[in-house]
């Protein structure tokens, strides 16, 4: 094997790319692990600072593609942009922006499945920065304790609001319902339309990807049966 080819095996070995080219990874929307890939020092600086530093680089961008920022529709864009990645569509990304929950006693005794479903979200793939759009389903059963039926709701809003991969989506959202209902037995379906799939590239407006995690109980054909009765 020749020096360089050793060099980039190793590399793309270092990398976890499984012989996969950055490319490839990004238009097959492979993920390469349950954490967002966030550097250590990302929240150093404010977010008033990551906006005005946001700003000034997109309005490069849209110097670059030769728009005129003097214009009275486009000034005001960059700014806009800023303050929406930061306070709106990635504003997940800010662990202080995590929803605070609070567990309370099943006083109810219910200790049936408990599914919430059709939970809008709308995310944006990682890969293009262009909108996913999709429903979440989710569902547990109580250990002992129970939350709010609209935390269950700000989970999924909270993580979609990130740059995401669908697969990461759906495991996050289950990691943090595990550890927060204090239980294995949690089940989450997401079925949603990616538009980098539908607007580009391959231009489908029709397909959906559907991915979906059963943990504990929910992991048996019987439970699976149940839930998928629930959501049809
Ligand atoms: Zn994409």
């Amino acid at each position: 094997m020749k020096h360089q080819e050793i060099m980039l095996n190793t590399l793309i070995k270092e990398n976890k790319l499984n012989g996969f080219s950055e490319e490839e990874i990004g238009d097959d929307h492979i993920y390469t692990g349950l954490e967002t890939p966030m550097k250590p020092d990302a929240f150093k600086i404010s977010d008033e600072v990551k906006k005005d530093k946001i700003a000034d680089l997109f309005s490069q961008i849209m110097d670059v593609m030769g728009l005129d920022l003097e214009d009275d529709s486009l000034k005001g864009t960059p700014n806009r942009v800023a303050k929406m990645y930061i306070d709106e569509i990635f504003s997940g990304l800010n662990p202080a922006n995590k929803p605070k929950v609070a567990l309370f006693d099943n006083k109810y005794q219910y200790n049936q499945m408990l599914v919430e479903k059709n939970i809008t979200f709308y995310s944006n793939c990682e890969h293009h920065f262009v909108p996913i759009i999709g429903k979440a389903h989710i569902a547990y059963i109580s250990s002992g304790k129970v939350i709010g039926l609209s935390k269950l709701n700000r989970i999924v809003q909270y993580f979609a609001k990130r740059p995401q991969v669908q697969e990461r989506l759906t495991n996050q959202i289950a990691a943090e319902l595990r550890q927060i209902l204090e239980t294995e037995d949690v089940a989450v379906i997401i079925d949603a339309k990616h538009l980098c799939v539908s607007s580009r590239g391959i231009k489908d407006d029709t397909s959906a990807t559907v991915t979906s995690f059963y943990g504990g109980v929910f992991n048996t054909t019987s439970k699976i049966a149940e839930l998928q009765n629930y959501l049809n």
